[in-house]
């Protein structure tokens, strides 16, 4: 009698437990910074079971992106960068930490697959709530409430760990969203749009306290060859889908280190073009000094992101007027990643380099550049395949109206549009020299194009005065 009295009283809660759960329910939010809270509550699990505290010192361009995400100035951060930056440890891991411990919220974290968001739900939320107390605590006991894909807290609120999919991103409302390898996942989930696009459509709810994520390395293909970077936009991406085309629609972050150097001390980034593979080091670009590896890490600690449209003086004072825009967005590039080697970085491309040369193959180049340097890919066309921008590099400028030496036979076309007719010659060389299209013209007329052309003469290199007729 005893024993069942005693079970029935174990399945009805404490008074202690119930005065626990409901101050849970009415507790303020902490007004802390995002990345203050992460260190002050969450353990960093490592794959060989160790357990310490995350530090923002360990990556120091991590503390800015965070921060944004906790702020109510912006809808959305956007993060681009290589692996091994500590990315999605501090952006996914610790705001989910900040969220339960000071502003408890429904949220989802998006996998690219149902398979990796088991894995990251047993090997990432799972140890990191298991081992950090004061998150331990506000976890829901009830056992019910938690399992792989779900999360419930004593506050209430709900952590979903799922995939992309139609069921996921277009139902129920999230006060977060964080979307993980946003290039792993396609532009068109189940024909709906793109998971960034449904992903903040699930915030928008929730106002200025609404908050969508993408984070990834880059994965898609420069999408114009011909690109070139704008005057005044130094910060902008190349054209492509995915990550970087969020970061383009952001205010354009990127990573500056200042020059070690006494007498220079001027700002640059550490990118591709500002590394030495020869001898695996970074340099300045503007006094040229080679940075030795071992001062990577006080680089960090005083880099600074700098937004499109803004620089810093020597003295660190950020000036100029950044992109208005609720989407603050970041690009760093694989010399400041904080777990990877500048020999890896190195010997890695150099490796892939040359599986390119023996194989003609570009996919291991595509990797290394996308997820090593955090950059997107170029395709490398065979030289006999040209683009327009190659060819007009090769124009030469000659004196209007006349044939220069060495060419060997004239062409004329006549395009017929709808009411314009357009009109060019060409001039071949010996060589397969290609001269500037001498003349266009445009008239309603087909007859007085047609007149036009026929009309035209040109002088040849011996000043014999050529006609052009028809053929
Ligand atoms: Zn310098």
């Amino acid at each position: 009698m005893t024993t069942i009295r005693r079970s029935r009283m174990g399945s009805f809660a404490s008074a202690a437990m119930i005065r626990r759960d409901v101050a849970e329910l009415i507790r303020p939010p902490r007004r802390i910074r995002a990345s203050e809270a992460a260190a002050d509550v969450m353990k960093v699990v490592g794959g060989d079971g160790t357990v310490r505290d995350w530090s923002p010192d360990a990556t120091p361009y991590m503390t800015e992106p965070l921060d944004c995400m906790g702020s109510r100035r912006y809808d959305a951060v956007i993060f681009v960068g290589p692996a091994r930056t500590g990315k999605t440890n501090a952006l996914v891991d610790g705001y989910v930490a900040y969220k339960i411990e000071c502003d408890p919220g429904d949220g989802l974290i998006v996998q690219i697959s149902e398979d990796k968001a088991r894995e990251f739900s047993k090997k990432r939320i799972d140890r990191m709530l298991a081992y950090s107390p004061k998150l331990n605590a506000r976890l829901s006991p009830r056992g019910h409430d938690n399992n792989v894909h779900d999360k419930t807290f004593r506050a209430g609120n709900y952590l979903g760990i799922k995939w992309p999919s139609k069921n996921v991103l277009a139902s129920s409302d999230y006060q977060f969203v964080l979307i993980t390898d946003y290039d792993r996942i396609e532009d068109d989930v189940d024909g709906e749009g793109s998971a960034f696009l449904m992903g903040s459509k699930r915030t928008q709810t929730f106002g200025s306290t609404g908050m969508t994520l993408a984070e990834s390395s880059p994965g898609r293909l420069i999408t114009n060859e011909d690109w070139r970077q704008p005057d005044g936009e130094p910060h902008m991406a190349p054209p492509t889908s995915g990550i970087l085309d969020l970061y383009n629609q952001g205010d354009r972050r990127r990573w500056f280190w200042q020059c070690p150097q006494s007498s220079c001390r001027r700002w640059f980034m550490p990118v591709l073009e500002t590394f030495n593979l020869g001898s695996a080091v970074a340099f300045c670009p503007h006094c040229s000094v080679e940075i030795d590896p071992r001062e990577k890490r006080a680089l960090n600690l005083n880099g600074r992101w700098v937004p499109e449209g803004q620089s810093l003086t020597v003295d660190g004072e950020l000036i100029g007027t950044p992109r208005k825009t609720r989407i603050a967005s970041f690009w760093m590039e694989g010399p400041a990643a904080a777990f990877q080697t500048w020999r890896s970085l190195a010997d890695k491309l150099a490796r892939a380099e040359e599986t390119y040369q023996l194989t003609d193959s570009q996919q291991s180049l595509q990797t290394v550049i996308n997820t090593d340097w955090g950059r997107p890919y170029k395709f490398r066309r065979a030289t006999t395949q040209r683009s327009s921008q190659r060819l007009l590099d090769r124009a030469e400028q000659i004196e209007h109206r006349t044939v220069p030496a060495g060419v060997r036979f004239l062409t004329a076309s006549v395009d017929v549009q709808g009411g314009r007719i357009a009109a060019s010659s060409c001039r071949f060389t010996d060589g397969g020299r290609i001269a500037r299209p001498g003349w266009s013209t445009a008239s309603t007329s087909r007859k007085t194009a047609g007149r036009t052309m026929i009309a035209r003469r040109v002088r040849s290199a011996r000043q014999r005065s050529l006609r052009i007729g028809t053929c």
